[in-house]
């Protein structure tokens, strides 16, 4: 199974940025001889031209978060159904700065996969465990909690992707050391598989300052089927040289 690499532009790029950016990437694929499975998720308003622009290529596109609701009275939020009208395919959920900034629980973000699941999209579902609790030893029991209460029920291999994203490496520079992304991979699987019977096939990515210079060592763990990117999903130069570092 080829990697899968997803760019979370979180809230950034304006119309015309963003377009040249899908533009740019879209481009490189179509040039590449190499198969690569990407897809961008920019911020919601950004989405048709998005699509637009990534149009007749391999490039998919991803909302970064959704409703758990099909419609109705939700100022502000998306549903899973517009994204999907609108041409996505993928959509991030449980994103640790939802989590955080939004106080988003394990049983919005199960909702959230659910209500993605419901009109085809596929759910990138995000674990990851902050400094303190890394610090506390907790990491296990944190991302084991989140698992078990914050994949959607009913998911296959096909429809749910887990993006383990150690929330004190986000933004940072900070990543864990390649044994240890190995063995939370390996423990990820696990508990997937005991919870939701998700084993063989499961893509679970990696995030967190994720760069074309240590995307080829990361993506080389054979547990890991590929990365979320924040930072350097940005500009099309860093973007395409971690897409590049596929094995
Ligand atoms: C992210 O927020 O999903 C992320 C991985 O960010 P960065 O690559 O900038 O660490």
């Amino acid at each position: 199974m080829s990697k899968l690499i997803v760019g979370n532009w979180k809230m950034n790029c304006l119309a015309e940025d963003g377009t040249a950016l899908a533009r740019g990437l879209a481009e490189k694929v179509k040039q590449s001889s190499k198969p690569s499975d990407l897809a961008l998720c920019p911020p919601a308003p950004l989405i048709p031209l998005i699509v637009e622009a990534t149009k007749n290529s391999a490039v998919s596109v991803g909302g970064q978060d959704c409703h758990w609701e099909g419609l109705g009275a939700h100022t502000g939020d998306v549903s899973a159904s517009l994204l999907a009208d609108l041409g996505c395919t993928h959509t991030i959920v449980g994103h640790s700065e939802r989590r955080s900034d939004h106080g988003e629980t394990d049983a919005q973000v199960k909702a959230k996969a659910e209500a993605a699941l419901e009109v085809g999209l596929v759910a990138i579902v995000c674990v990851g465990e902050t400094e303190a609790q890394r610090d506390a030893g907790d990491a296990e029991i944190v991302i084991g909690g989140q698992i078990a209460c914050s994949l959607p029920t009913g998911g296959t291999p096909d429809t749910v992707v887990i993006a383990y994203e150690p929330v004190w490496a986000i933004g940072t520079g900070r990543t864990p050391s390649l044994n240890e992304i190995s063995a939370i991979h390996g423990f990820i699987r696990g508990k997937a598989l005991e919870s939701h019977g998700l084993g063989d096939g499961l893509q679970i990515l990696y995030g967190g300052s994720v760069k074309p210079s240590n995307a080829a060592e990361i993506l080389a763990i054979g547990d890991v089927g590929g990365a979320l990117v924040g930072g350097a999903s940005l500009t099309v130069e860093d973007f395409w040289g971690i897409i590049e570092s596929c094995p």
